[in-house]
């Protein structure tokens, strides 16, 4: 298959779990990759592998990404698809942890928000105008079932991945006279470094976070091909939806 020959495509937090695999699936479909991450080893690494381009970036800082998103455009004068992907959830540092708001310091209420927010935000203010000029385009936005249903002891990290969907809807609204589509993906626990740590105190537990249907947790692949079916042509009259993919977590 190459739904993508010729399109461009920049994934944000493209060195680890799902962007890694996102930006692999683009590649083997023909598309030309920038992979774009702050761990810019981790960024030149899956590049390498899949004979794309690395970006190194800290989408919380809109200067970095403006650059970003002028380097993943130059090479072919055109950037057809972003992911904004990129994102902190869960860390044993402290400086992400997830908890209520009484228990969230300020740092890491802005540090998370200025992370998979505004650096959201800023992605699509520097992408988009590119889009409107080359006559279209797509985004594809990572948020969270945390943004559909209340779960606990994750507030910045759920206000962050609620706003997503909001910006989602109006720039879906906003942008579709220029033909360019803004979808947003709700994924449910992932297989990622992300969560290694919950997942991991949760089996030694014996309990999970909340019930899935399907019975486990996805696979990177199974969120990347998704976002791969809504960057794509199949696509072509989806805008402005947010779609759980979720193992039916949500639909409880
Ligand atoms: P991951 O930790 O494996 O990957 C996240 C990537 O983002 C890392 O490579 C990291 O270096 C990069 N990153 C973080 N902050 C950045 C910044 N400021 N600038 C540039 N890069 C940055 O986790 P993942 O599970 O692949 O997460 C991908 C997205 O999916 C995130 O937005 C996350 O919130 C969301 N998500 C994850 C899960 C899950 O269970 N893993 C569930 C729902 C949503």
């Amino acid at each position: 298959m190459s739904r993508f020959q010729g399109k461009v495509v920049l994934v944000t937090g493209g060195g680890s779990g799902q962007g890694a695999e996102t930006c692999r699936l683009f590649a083997a479909e023909g598309a030309d990759v920038a992979v774009a991450d702050w761990n810019a080893d981790a960024a030149r690494a899956v590049a390498d592998e899949i004979g794309a381009r690395a970006i190194a970036v800290d989408v919380s800082r809109e200067a970095e990404v403006k650059q970003m998103i002028a380097a993943a455009a130059q090479p072919a004068g055109r950037l057809d698809i972003l992911v904004n992907n990129a994102g902190v959830g869960y860390s044993e540092s402290g400086r992400f942890r997830m908890a209520s708001v009484v228990d969230t310091p300020e740092e890491a209420w802005d540090a998370i928000l200025a992370i998979n927010l505004k650096g959201v935000a800023m992605g699509c203010k520097h992408v988009l105008p590119i889009m409107a000029a080359q006559g279209g385009g797509a985004i594809v936005n990572i948020a969270s079932i945390n943004a559909l249903v209340a779960m606990p002891g994750a507030d910045a990290y759920t206000a962050s991945k609620g706003g997503i969907v909001a910006l989602t809807r109006v720039l879906a609204r906003d942008w579709a006279p220029k033909g360019i589509r803004v979808n947003c993906i709700c994924p449910g626990g992932v297989d990622t470094p992300m969560i290694a740590g919950v997942v991991e105190q949760l089996a030694a537990e014996n309990r999970e976070l909340h019930p899935i249907p399907l019975g486990r947790i996805a696979q990177p692949a199974e969120i990347a091909r998704m976002t791969l079916a809504l960057a794509s042509e199949d696509a072509s009259y989806v805008t402005g939806v947010i779609l759980p993919v979720d193992g039916g977590a949500t639909a409880q």
